[in-house]
């Protein structure tokens, strides 16, 4: 029997266009051996279009996308239109009107990818996941400015943490961390911010009785960014509201290696809506149309989809196709020091599809 799903596909700009077919490929050969068709749609939502009328994305983008059953991007922004519009324009309204709270980023050092951390710090290995508030905290638009250009000018923002709304990531976090290692890490500063996260960490405290098989324990956002860098190995799953996930998740992705390599998720558990699974680099407009971005995080994207859609199986083959180019030849983009296209390592990782198992 198979079972077919409807893709949205929003290629966006830049190398966004470049990285999704591969990612396709990747789908549609491990989908041929599980039993899994994958129908695309595809939309043209980009800042070409917002260039040309004034709009990411059509009045009723949102409807058009809203029954499918995943979302895959590839990255939005260009030179010339400034970062707001390709994120309130299209990615916030995705996020928030699909109740995508989850931002998902795995961070594993790969073999064959260089990491700029010194050997010895990477010995144990790297291999934890960021999960990140994606809807309220500190990115809310609640506030204003007063008195501009006055000595008294001042600017107030607002965030925004419910019991609902941290709740839910907190149990996603221990929920995900029991299903690892069994080990959570919150990020927090209640030392500094005296309201919004010590309600933070009172949650945390109570949701952990609802978790008794999951270690868990608390650092101030500060001092979580040196041990991210000075000790990897001892993170298994870290969660943070939105602004401190998203630091957090840029500077692990960092250590991890190229930000080519790198896959987030944007996450509604239940189902309701379409999830979202784009790479966390942008459409690096300096390689665009030259066919040698690193497809890699394009293709971890899918590997992220076909788990949330509920075939993990399918998912680890994809890893262990792409990840097993990198341990094992030396085909990879330029990005990682080799000198390969984007087809040509997608061919690489195609002939491996199965190939293991
Ligand atoms: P954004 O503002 O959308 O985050 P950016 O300009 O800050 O974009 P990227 O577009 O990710 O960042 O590019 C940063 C650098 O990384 C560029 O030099 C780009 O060529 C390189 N880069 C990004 N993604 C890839 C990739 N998939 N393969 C190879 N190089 C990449
Ligand atoms: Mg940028």
């Amino acid at each position: 029997m198979t079972t077919t799903y409807r893709i949205a596909l929003i290629p966006g700009d830049g190398i966004g266009t470049e990285v999704l077919p591969p990612a396709c490929a990747v789908l549609d050969a491990v989908g041929a051996r599980h039993g899994l068709q994958f129908s695309y749609d595809e939309f043209d939502w980009s800042c070409q279009r917002y260039l040309a009328e004034g709009a990411m994305m059509p009045a009723d983008g949102l409807e058009q996308i809203r029954h499918h059953d995943s979302i895959l991007l590839g990255a939005v922004g260009w030179p010339g239109v400034p970062d707001h519009v390709s994120l309130w324009g299209l990615l916030i309204p995705i996020r928030r009107d699909f109740r995508q709270y989850i931002n998902l980023r795995p961070i594993k050092v790969l073999d064959g990818v260089p990491s700029p951390l010194r050997p010895e710090i990477l010995k144990d290995g790297v291999d934890f996941v960021v999960v990140r508030e994606n809807v309220e905290g500190e990115y809310s638009e609640i506030g204003g400015r007063l008195n501009r250009g006055f000595p008294e000018e001042m600017a107030v923002q607002e965030a925004v943490f419910t019991r609902a709304g941290v709740t839910r990531v907190l149990d996603y976090a221990f929920d995900l961390a029991g299903q690892r290692r069994g080990v959570l890490t919150s990020a927090t500063k209640s030392n500094g911010i005296v309201h919004t996260m010590p309600f933070w960490d009172q949650l945390v405290a109570e949701r952990s009785a609802h978790h008794p098989g999951v270690r868990w324990d608390q650092e101030h956002i500060d001092a979580l960014a040196a041990k991210v860098v000075l000790d990897p190995a001892r993170f298994d799953v870290i969660v943070g509201s939105n602004l401190f996930g998203d630091i957090l998740s840029d500077l692990a992705a960092a250590i991890a290696g190229s930000i080519g390599t790198a896959p987030a998720a944007n996450l509604n558990p239940e189902r309701e809506f379409p999830s979202m699974f784009e790479p966390v680099h942008g459409s690096a407009p300096d390689i665009a149309g030259q066919g040698v971005a690193n497809p890699l995080g394009a293709i971890w994207c899918a590997s992220m989809m076909l788990d949330h859609l509920g075939h993990p199986e399918a998912g680890a083959e994809v890893l262990q196709a792409a990840f097993g180019v990198l341990a094992e030849t030396s085909v990879r983009t330029r990005d990682l020091g080799g000198t390969a296209t984007t087809a040509e390592f997608t061919r690489e990782v195609l002939s491996r599809v199965g190939a293991h198992s």
